[in-house]
Formats: C-alpha cells, structure tokens, sequence
C-alpha cells in the first residue's frame, strides 16, 4: 500500500503517515485523548499494550484502539489487521 505523509486535518501543524484508504488524517497528538480509556477486556488489554511509539507512528493502530475505546468491541478482521501491523512494525524495528 502506498504511504504518504499529509498534513493533520485538525491541527493543520503536524504531519501524518497516511494511506490512499485514509479518510480522516489526524495526528498523534489530537488523537491522545481518543486514546485514553480503561480496557477490562484482559485479551483486548493484552493486544492494545504495545509500544507508544507504534501509535505515535501508525493512525491505523490509533484508528483501531479509539474505536474500541467508543464502542466496546472490534470485528474479527480489525483485530487481525492490528495484529498484523504490529508484527509488521516489530519486524521492521529489529
Ligand atoms: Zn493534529
């Protein structure tokens, strides 16, 4: 997929890595607080406790760990995708 960098559509100062699917670009740091939340879930616990330099780097991961933080669950796909991209990004890091 092809990644480029646009500036956030928030705060219109920082840029964000971004793909041709993206749909809303937003930075890392307006997106902080969407971010913020307690998970109880021990499995879901689990997966979201990764590096935070993976969000700072990824609007996707970001864009996964808000919505679960809305509405309390995620689809099947959402879930292998974020675990995809986090293997990806721990590869590519060693
Ligand atoms: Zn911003």
């Amino acid at each position: 997929m092809v990644r480029f960098k646009q500036l956030c559509q928030k705060c219109k100062k920082n840029m964000v890595l971004v793909t041709s699917k993206t749909k809303f670009a937003i930075c890392y740091d307006c997106q902080k607080e969407d971010l913020q939340g307690e998970i109880k879930d021990p499995k879901m616990k689990k997966m979201f406790d990764i590096p935070e330099e993976f969000y700072r780097e990824s609007l996707f991961l970001r864009n996964i760990k808000s919505s679960y933080l809305r509405f309390g669950k995620l689809s099947g796909k959402q879930i292998e995708w974020f675990k995809k991209v986090v293997e990806d990004m721990k590869k590519s890091k060693q």
